[in-house]
């Protein structure tokens, strides 16, 4: 199956759907996330054409194989996600006034292709990484807590990361 779709040949009286599962070589970037065997989703997707706009709404279910952020662990996280989105030529904000385009329908997120292409396999990678937790430890995903301890240099990124590092040394002095 063609990863781009082109919109100006999509039927403007039907939907056009993909049912199926996803393959790790059709997700690169997903793929330096997950780690080990255990991944699967299966996704179903449905573009339908308006003129212009394209309605992009579906489904991703399954399991995402993801190291612990602490300790390195595989973890398995179950993955079930609902999107819908309005998708808008590139052009238009350059042709139009911007905010005009993206006033008209306030109930959907709007994203924008280009060339008259949609990646639809794109898309899905996006959302599936949309549907990852910021931070993935053991006792998030229903494992006890593990407890291995920084290593230096983790230490240090955690003072410059913490905005409130600088309180440790100005309001914030103990006994
Ligand atoms: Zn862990």
């Amino acid at each position: 199956m063609e990863r781009f779709i082109q919109v100006s040949l999509l039927s403007e009286s039907k939907a056009w759907i993909q049912e199926g599962e996803l393959q790790t070589n059709e997700m690169p970037r997903l793929v330096d996330i997950l780690v080990a065997d255990g991944s699967f989703l299966q996704y179903r997707i449905n573009l339908e054409r308006n003129k212009k706009e394209v309605t992009c709404s579906g489904n991703l279910e399954g399991t995402l194989s993801i190291a612990c952020d602490r300790c390195g662990q595989p973890l398995k996280l179950d993955v079930n996600e609902e999107f819908t989105f309005k998708m808008v030529p590139e052009t238009n904000l350059e042709s139009q006034n911007g905010k005009e385009v993206l006033l008209e329908d306030e109930d959907l997120d709007i994203d924008f292709y280009q060339d008259d292409q949609i990646d639809w396999l794109g898309i899905l990678e996006d959302q599936a990484i949309l549907s990852l937790p910021i931070r993935n430890l053991c006792e998030e995903q229903g494992q006890s807590a593990c407890e291995i301890p920084l290593n230096p240099q983790e230490i240090e990124n955690l003072k410059t990361d913490n905005p409130f590092a600088s309180l440790n040394y100005s309001g914030w002095k103990n006994n």
